[in-house]
């Protein structure tokens, strides 16, 4: 018996049309690649998406085609999203992170027939342009007075492309399961590879990210998100707050201590979400300049462990942090980290501990932890195994790898990679990725308990604990540490801190001093090249 509703599908467009008819001079704020602040409502963006869409029509792209964007957090950006997949096509969006030549690739292989971009990265797109193939048409994301002199070809400007559209445009009826936007991985190991989100997906990701456990995004909230548009959407951010009503403020280019912070303070800002690298900017320029964080009360933290000193500081300044665990396959909200009403009676540090995992389930992704033969182990908190995901918004193929499914361990499930605990409640910690975990004597000791407490010293600004390969072990743990400007430490005195917290034989071996650490296009510790740094010089 089927039941008797409206068969509505789930478009992201719904996002956009509500804000604008329900939120209608709401703002949206955007420190801009141009300079100033720009600031207009979500009416206002509502309107230039459907004169985009015109304009999209009218470049001669058809449903499904694939458009890249390369742009940083602005309200042009929004309005692409909107335009772009509202009118049935793809949108691309590319990390300029990336290496050259593997943004090259992804425009490539995702066979990306427009681009807009930010003008902050059209000398990239100078240097690329014999490599791509497909790209007909380039949008420079800015008006005609700020239209740079450029050696690209069919080099098109934004505002004048939308300035003669209407503003009403007959939005297609798709189908909810549509491609809406793509994303391709960090490719560490390998291609990249394109994670094509629906429709249905985002809509389903975007409404859970507002749930007072994930997000808690509401009319009467102000979000700014850190997190870039050009990776994993933002996090859904750019759905989520529409979907609500609430504010959006975009950084822009500038992503620094000072510029974030005056955008939190001017704008009122209540709920951001980045990687754990740009808080850590933040906190030290807050403590630097003696200043807090005014009206801000929750900032998520996720793509990388976020150090239970890292939570304590902005606790300190009365921000509650959200740890949350994702991945791009999983578009990316997996896991969300809040107590429950029985954790009320813990006491300061207990309270740390459990925030430091990286959270619990959000209903519509499904987790299971299993061992080598696929068998799901212990919910004790304590028992490791391999993290497999399953649910709505969980890709289940790479794009033009569809033939080969995208798990393996367990038929229809996502294989993330990474080697985890789970409780009875549900929370999960991460020991490591896979690859990154250090086999000592057959026992795995985990980087990221080894990093966690290595920063929490107070003279250590950032730790990475790698493998070296020892005879007797096989591995051992050795600390490569970047140290706070002006702070001195040896290696005996850091490594005293570890007395206690872990086993005596997960202590590091050895530590090294290095001025800076190597991170990969989405902020997190590159181990691969640590591993190469350091092992290069232990032989030499
Ligand atoms: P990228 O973010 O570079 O696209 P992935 O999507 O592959 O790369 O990153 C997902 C991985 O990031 C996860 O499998 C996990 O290892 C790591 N990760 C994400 N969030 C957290 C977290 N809160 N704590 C620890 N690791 C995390």
């Amino acid at each position: 018996l089927r039941g008797l509703m409206m068969d509505s599908p789930l478009l992201v467009t719904m996002a956009l049309r509500h804000a604008a008819l329900y939120h209608a001079d709401t703002e949206i704020v955007s420190r801009t690649t141009e300079g100033p602040i720009h600031r207009y409502t979500y009416a206002d963006a509502w309107a230039r998406a459907q004169k985009l869409a015109h304009a999209l029509v009218k470049l001669g792209l058809q449903p499904g085609d694939r458009v890249g964007t390369l742009a940083w957090n602005g309200y042009r950006h929004l309005e692409a999203y909107y335009a772009i997949s509202g009118s049935g096509m793809v949108c691309h969006t590319i990390n300029p992170r990336l290496f050259p030549e593997q943004i090259a690739y992804i425009i490539n292989h995702a066979q990306d027939q427009v681009l807009f971009t930010d003008l902050t990265f059209l000398p990239l797109l100078e240097g690329l342009a014999s490599h791509l193939t497909g790209v007909r048409v380039i949008v420079v994301m800015t008006d005609a007075a700020h239209m740079p002199a450029s050696s690209l070809p069919n080099l098109r400007c934004y505002e004048d492309l939308i300035a003669d559209e209407p503003s009403v445009f007959d939005w297609p009826e798709l189908d909810e399961n549509t491609a809406c936007s793509m994303c391709y991985t960090s490719g560490t190991t390998g291609n990249p590879k394109g994670v094509l989100y629906s429709h249905r997906s985002s809509v389903l990701h975007a409404l859970s990210a507002c749930l007072p456990d994930v997000f808690d995004l509401s009319a009467s909230d102000v979000v700014l998100p850190v997190v870039p548009m050009f990776h994993v959407n933002a996090w859904g951010i750019p759905y989520a707050a529409p979907m609500v009503g609430a504010k959006l403020v975009f950084p822009g280019p500038k992503l620094d201590g000072a510029s974030l912070h005056e955008l939190f303070v001017s704008e009122g800002v209540t709920n951001t979400a980045g990687v754990p690298t740009v808080w850590l900017a933040l906190l030290n320029w807050l403590d630097a300049n003696k200043k807090t964080l005014g009206t801000l009360r929750r900032v998520a933290i996720g793509g990388s462990a976020c150090p239970p000193v890292m939570i304590q500081r902005f606790k300190d300044f009365g921000v509650q942090v959200l740890h949350a665990w994702g991945m791009t396959e999983t578009s990316p909200l997996g896991l969300a980290n809040t107590p429950k009403a029985k954790h009320g009676g813990l006491d300061d540090e207990a309270a740390l501990t459990l925030a430091s995992k990286q959270g619990r389930p959000i209903c519509g992704v499904e987790f299971r932890v299993v061992d080598g033969n696929g068998a799901d182990v212990p919910r004790d908190g304590k028992s490791f195994g391999r993290l497999l995901v399953r649910g709505a918004w969980v890709c289940s193929a790479y794009f033009g790898l569809e033939g080969s499914a995208a798990h393996e361990v367990v038929p229809g499930w996502f294989e993330t990679g990474d080697v985890v605990t789970m409780d009875a409640d549900g929370y999960v910690q991460i020991v490591d990725r896979t690859k990154d975990v250090i086999k000592s004597g057959g026992e795995w000791i985990s980087s990221i308990d080894l990093e966690n407490i290595a920063v929490g010293h107070p003279a250590v600004q950032e730790a990475a604990a790698v493998a070296i390969p020892d005879e007797k072990w096989g591995e051992r743990p050795l600390l490569v540490v970047v140290l706070k400007e002006g702070a001195s430490l040896t290696k005996d005195e850091l490594l005293a801190v570890f007395d206690g917290k872990v086993a005596k034989w997960c202590i590091p071996n050895d530590v090294r001093f290095v001025e800076s650490l190597p991170h990969t296009a989405t902020g997190k510790l590159l181990k691969s090249s640590i591993r190469d740094m350091v092992t290069v010089k232990s032989a030499s």
